[in-house]
């Protein structure tokens, strides 16, 4: 586990200016929150989602923020496939030539269902979307990211990618997957020096995916995405340079 305390981390206001940082799932919760403070610190925003309308409320966020105009670019992660990533990175080369940060936020919950009964194409889509489309997204954008000079890739895990736990299954493990997956990637990337990977665990958070695993919980007791942030900028920004191949926690 990375040595950092967010608590104590004070952004400049200026952390992410002039760099092109694509976010997946940013329309709601973790990835709404990012998108909006990676803006916020000087960031063009690629914002990735599945649902349009979200994605442009997003975009009325950021502008209305009077922070940088963000892009949008939909995509259902389920149904993509080869010329869809293409275009994206094509359209990015054209747009900005090269890409500073890439956040792996998306992710689905499937269901929390004893692995006996778990459904065998919930799991094949939850590590579809959760695992297998990272990768492929980071192999596909990998030249864009050797254009940038200090290029970092964020992969979102949680504690349960960790220390497995009853009932959570592919998402589970698809978490488990995603810090092999940041591992991996840090460690052909550490002799070229230039780009970084590491995982993040949010922790617990008022968003749809944990009211969807936890519905009797009382949201209103559990930390907003905004007040997360600080690690999340502090992996996409400079101060982080030389840090690759960790895994942080956003609450300790
Ligand atoms: P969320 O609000 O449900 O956000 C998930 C995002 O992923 C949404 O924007 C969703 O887009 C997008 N997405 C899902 N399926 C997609 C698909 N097929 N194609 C394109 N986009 C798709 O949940 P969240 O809590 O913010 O989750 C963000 C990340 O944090 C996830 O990786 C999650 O595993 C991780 N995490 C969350 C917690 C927590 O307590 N909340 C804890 C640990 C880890 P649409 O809204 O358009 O469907």
């Amino acid at each position: 586990m990375a040595n950092f305390d967010p608590a104590g981390y004070q952004p400049a206001q200026n952390l992410l200016e002039d760099r092109v940082i694509l976010v997946t799932g940013a329309g709601s919760g973790l990835g709404r929150a990012a998108a909006r403070s990676f803006a916020a610190r000087g960031a063009s925003v690629i914002l990735h989602g599945r649902t349009l309308s979200k994605l442009e409320r997003v975009y009325d966020e950021i502008v209305a923020d009077q922070s940088p105009e963000p892009a949008i670019a939909p995509l259902n992660l389920l149904k993509a496939s080869a010329p869809d990533y293409f275009a994206l990175r094509d359209r990015i080369q054209d747009d900005y030539g090269r890409l500073d940060g890439l956040l792996h936020n998306a992710g689905i919950l499937g269901t929390l269902t004893p692995l006996a009964q778990y459904d065998v194409n919930t799991w094949a889509e939850v590590m579809h979307v959760n695992l297998t489309v990272p990768f492929v997204l980071t192999q596909v954008l990998l030249p864009l990211l050797g254009n940038a000079a200090d290029a970092s890739v964020v992969f979102t895990s949680s504690g349960v990618g960790r220390r497995g736990r009853a009932y959570w299954g592919a998402y589970a493990v698809s978490k488990f997957g995603i810090e092999g997956l940041s591992q991996v990637l840090a460690d052909e990337a550490e002799e070229a020096g230039r780009l970084r990977a590491n995982a993040i665990n949010p922790g617990r958070t008022r968003t749809g995916m944990r009211a969807a695993a936890y519905p009797a919980e009382d949201p209103n007791s559990l930390p907003a995405p905004e007040s997360l942030m600080p690690t999340y900028l502090y992996l996409m920004g400079p101060d982080s340079r030389g840090v690759t191949g960790e895994t942080f926690d956003c609450q300790t």
